[in-house]
């Protein structure tokens, strides 16, 4: 069922079917009933009853003024950049650690982008690393909720106010969570959102935009629309793109909103009960919580020290894999990749990347599974 969701790991080139996945997306609700509808009543398209509602609701949830569905998470970080209206040499500052998409999504508008090392106590960008690194061309921050957990946005959002930088939030894998009360989506100039298939919710592909400008938002929804003038039919002031999401991807999300309190019940029940059995074993570490963050849990994540378990992580991780139970390894750091290298070092970013473990959760996990892969874990340290 989780077939298309499912990735393999790197290093396993024909991982046998895992009983534990890594992830499964949860469509209890009314998605099938809705899809149903929407097909039903023709509206399978980039226009609907189930695309207005949608936004609309997506935007109460997070608070803003407007939410714009988008094709995928990619597409809306891409969005948000030519919204912000980034140039070619703009500087933008990420984290050195975070999916590969935000910087892809600098480069599409030809800007720069600016690596800076994460903070230790929550693996999200470190404001201080951040405030050394802006220059003279400097335009913006983009700050990443990584594996769930907020980034430290009041710190950010100052350095921003004192330099004139906007700063857009990535949140899609902080879907719901909360900063100091306030939910992700609304804590900078844009929020942007991922729903694939391992989200915390999910269309299969999709994203959205959020944010409170009017001005934002007609020239968002220009660029989003192949930039079709909305007063004047086939009438193009700008080389717009095609980033729309369909009725049918958002009959989909509708359903799942109306569970998404139980969907994050079930996710914390699972992260809490790993963090009673794994949280105080030595040698392995977990992602600490700041007392700012309400977390989302999204995948429970944890670094593995390589003495206690007298093996590497990608070691560890195939013995969990023998185990039938699928992982993760933590993402690169950026510019260790081709495309973005550089020489500079990024200890934190670094240490973390490579004893990091993202460990299967799910809302549909039991509490058997839950132990399984911790008791498993456990075993193999020596
Ligand atoms: C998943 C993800 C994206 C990309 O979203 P897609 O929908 O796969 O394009 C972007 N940023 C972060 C932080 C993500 O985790």
């Amino acid at each position: 069922m989780s077939q298309a969701v499912r990735k393999k790991s790197p290093g396993a080139k024909n991982p046998a079917p895992a009983a534990i996945p890594l992830t499964r997306p949860d469509l209890e609700g009314n998605e099938s009933r809705y899809v149903q509808e929407a097909i039903t009543s023709s509206w399978i398209s980039s226009a609907g009853p189930f695309h207005e509602r949608f936004e609309k609701e997506f935007a109460q949830e997070c608070g803003t003024r407007h939410a714009l569905a988008v094709s995928n998470g990619t597409t809306a970080l891409h969005l948000a950049l030519i919204t912000l209206g980034v140039a070619p040499g703009d500087e933008i500052i990420l984290p050195s650690l975070c999916y590969i998409a935000v910087a892809n999504a600098v480069r599409y508008v030809q800007a720069t982008p600016v690596f800076v090392d994460i903070d230790e106590s929550h693996w999200c960008l470190s404001p201080s690393a951040v405030a050394r690194a802006i220059t003279s061309r400097t335009k913006g921050i983009i700050a990443v909720h990584n594996y769930g957990h907020p980034a430290d946005m009041d710190p950010l959002n100052a350095i921003a106010r004192q330099n004139r930088l906007w700063v857009v939030e990535d949140a899609a894998e902080a879907i719901f969570a909360r900063y100091r009360g306030r939910p992700t989506g609304s804590l900078a100039t844009m929020g942007t959102f991922s729903f694939y298939g391992n989200k915390v919710i999910t269309s299969g592909e999709g994203g959205a935009l959020t944010f409170n400008s009017d001005l934002f938002n007609r020239r968002a929804k220009l660029f989003r629309g192949q930039g079709m003038d909305p007063d004047r039919r086939y009438f193009f002031p700008v080389i717009g793109h095609n980033f729309r999401l369909t009725n049918l991807q958002s009959a989909i999300l509708c359903a799942q909103l109306e569970r998404k309190d139980e969907i994050l019940k079930r996710r914390r029940r699972v992260y809490a009960h790993y963090q009673s059995l794994l949280g105080q074993i030595p040698g392995i570490g977990t992602q600490p919580v700041a007392d700012w963050a309400t977390l989302s849990p999204w995948l429970y994540s944890v670094t593995l020290d390589p003495q206690a378990f007298g093996g590497t992580r990608d070691e560890i991780g195939q013995r969990l894999l023998a185990n039938n139970i699928e992982t993760r390894p933590f993402f690169l750091p950026i510019p260790t990749l081709p495309p973005y290298h550089q020489q500079a070092s990024f200890p934190v970013a670094e240490r973390i990347a490579a004893t990091g473990l993202n460990l299967p959760t799910s809302s549909q996990m039991t509490e058997a599974e839950v132990e399984k892969v911790a008791r498993t874990l456990i075993g193999l340290k020596r």
